[in-house]
C-alpha cells in the first residue's frame, strides 16, 4: 500500500502554488519555501498532479532543467457564444483531423475563414 501524504502538507503546497498565480512557481523554489528535500517535494507535487489540481511544465533556467508548477483553475468559464459557427462541430473530417495529420487545423480553409470572419 502506498504511503499517503498528510492532507495539511498537500494543502499547504497547493496554497503556495495557487498564490503564485498564472505565472506559476519553480519547483526548486517550492522546495526552499517548504524546507523539504526534492524527493519529498516531488512526492507531494505528484500527489497534487494525480488529483488534477496542478500541472507541471518542464522549463530550462540557464543550464538547469526544472519544472514550473501551476494550479489548475476550476473556475474556468466557457462562453458558448465564442464557438458558435465553428466548422469543426459539423465537419466530416473531425475524427481524422489533427496537428501533423494530412487533414489538420493549420491548413484548414474553413477553420481559417471562421477564425478571421470578424477581422474584415
Ligand atoms: S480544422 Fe477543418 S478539417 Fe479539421 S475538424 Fe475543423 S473544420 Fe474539419
Amino acid at each position: 500500500m502506498k504511503k499517503r501524504e498528510p492532507e495539511s502538507l498537500c494543502d499547504k503546497v497547493l496554497e503556495l502554488i495557487k498564490k503564485s498565480g498564472p505565472q506559476g512557481m519553480l519547483q526548486r523554489d517550492l522546495w526552499k519555501r517548504l524546507k523539504v528535500s526534492s524527493r519529498e517535494g516531488s512526492r507531494l507535487v505528484s500527489a497534487l498532479e494525480r488529483k488534477g489540481l496542478i500541472v507541471r511544465e518542464p522549463i530550462t533556467r540557464g543550464r538547469l532543467k526544472t519544472f514550473k508548477l501551476m494550479a489548475v483553475s476550476h473556475k474556468l468559464e466557457i462562453v458558448l457564444e465564442s464557438v458558435r459557427g465553428c466548422p469543426c462541430f459539423s465537419c466530416m473530417n473531425l475524427v481524422r483531423c489533427g496537428s501533423g495529420q494530412y487533414v489538420n487545423p493549420e491548413k484548414c480553409e474553413d477553420l481559417t475563414a471562421w477564425l478571421l470572419k470578424d477581422e474584415k
